[in-house]
């Protein structure tokens, strides 16, 4: 089976590995501040974090902005159930924003639409959470003009999107935002195992983020509240988790952060061969902004109307031809949890829309010339 994603892991990669399983820390020991510090150069952000993965980072980032009761999170409705989870998991409402089916990002003018109406009703979002697909950046521009205009702070969950750039700037670097999210699960552009970071520009929230990653303690001599402390002082602030990242993990990390730009440069490459070779075929696939570059996290196709087989046939028929396809993503409100809540199918338009057609074909990094070529065979064949 070809699959839709995989992790590439050197040799390189596992000495680092092996050399801090050999050295004196495990976990949080030099490892982790050399992995947020590339992670700073690469994006250009002020504050790196490292935790053990997206969603901690995710709930972190909720918490940190202050998001609970009757302070909600607006997300768009494709994305992956963590992005709305992560404020339930703070008390705090959420809704979902429709799509833009070409694009699959949130639909910045249904977003505008729905906050006029919010702020007539005084239910203004605390936070909207853009989500860049596949790792194709969103409007950022146009959000960070609703930011400013409406109030909210604006989270990115860019969980599929480090490499990828808006107007020429890392997706990271936090000109347009709040803060970003990261995640380095395996089949992610670049991998920890599990693992995850936050990336912002304000120190408050950086100091605040810092505190929850690790229990709400700090042995920082700014924050103490104890004046000349002996060696043993620590003190905890807030209710804070263990939402650590390992050495170990920052290990992998840092080593396969060297590649990251190869990585990209291939995705693309793989990307222009799936356009071209496809474009005679009734398929749309996902537009990526002008001004944009996509990290290619996923290659998203939906069916035209005129395909003369439905997603689910075609899905199948792939399966079984040994291609290894799969579908970004449910909508979220579908979901028993979601709808316990009171969301029902239908809830956004452009969601749905883009449900019935989408499927995400293998992108990998070493995917191999043969494997595309059979992945475009196949599809060519089915749908001529
Ligand atoms: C993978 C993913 C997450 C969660 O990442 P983890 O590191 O697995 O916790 C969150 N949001 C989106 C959009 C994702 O694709």
């Amino acid at each position: 089976m070809i699959p839709y994603g995989r992790q590439e892991i050197t040799a390189a990669d596992e000495a680092a590995v092996l050399e801090v399983l050999r050295s004196d820390y495990l976990t949080t020991g030099p490892k982790v501040p050399e992995f947020e510090h590339a992670l700073r150069t690469l994006t250009g952000a002020e504050y790196a974090f490292a935790m053990n993965s997206a969603t901690s980072a995710l709930h972190v980032a909720c918490l940190a902005l202050g998001l609970g009761p009757g302070r909600a999170l607006w997300v768009p409705a494709i994305t992956f159930a963590a992005s709305a989870n992560c404020a339930r998991l703070c008390g705090a409402p959420v809704d979902f924003v429709d799509v833009d089916p070409l694009t699959c990002n949130i639909d910045v003018a249904a977003l505008e639409a729905r906050l006029v109406d919010a702020e007539r009703d005084g239910m203004l979002p605390a936070a909207v959470m853009p989500v860049h697909m596949g790792g194709s950046p969103c409007e950022m521009s146009r959000l960070l003009a609703l930011r400013d205009r409406f109030g909210f702070r604006l989270i990115e969950d860019a969980s599929h999107a480090i490499g990828a750039h808006w107007d020429g700037a890392p997706i990271g670097s936090g000109r347009w935002s709040d803060a970003t999210i990261f995640s380095f699960h395996p089949v992610k552009i670049i991998t920890t195992a599990e693992g995850g970071a936050l990336l912002c520009n304000d120190p408050e929230l950086a100091t605040r983020v810092e505190l929850l990653r690790t229990h709400g303690i700090t042995r920082r001599p700014d924050l103490l509240a104890l004046s000349d402390p002996p060696g043993w002082h620590y003190e905890q602030h807030l209710l804070g988790l263990n939402y650590r990242m390992t050495d170990l993990q920052a290990a992998l990390g840092c080593s396969q952060l060297h590649r990251l730009e190869d990585y990209i440069r291939r995705r693309n490459e793989i990307a222009g061969i799936y356009r071209q070779r496809l474009a005679h075929l009734p398929l749309h696939c996902q537009t990526v902004a002008a001004n944009a570059r996509s990290s290619y996290h996923l290659f998203i196709v939906q069916l035209r109307d005129d395909a003369p087989m439905d997603r689910r046939a075609l899905f199948d028929h792939l399966r079984a031809a040994g291609i290894g396809v799969n579908v970004h993503y449910i909508p979220v409100y579908h979901h028993p949890y979601y709808r316990a809540l009171g969301f029902r199918p239908g809830h956004c338009p452009g969601a749905e829309t883009y449900y019935a057609r989408a499927l995400s074909i293998p992108m990998f990094a070493t995917l191999s010339e043969a494997d595309q070529t059979h992945v475009i065979e196949t599809i060519d064949a089915a749908l001529s």
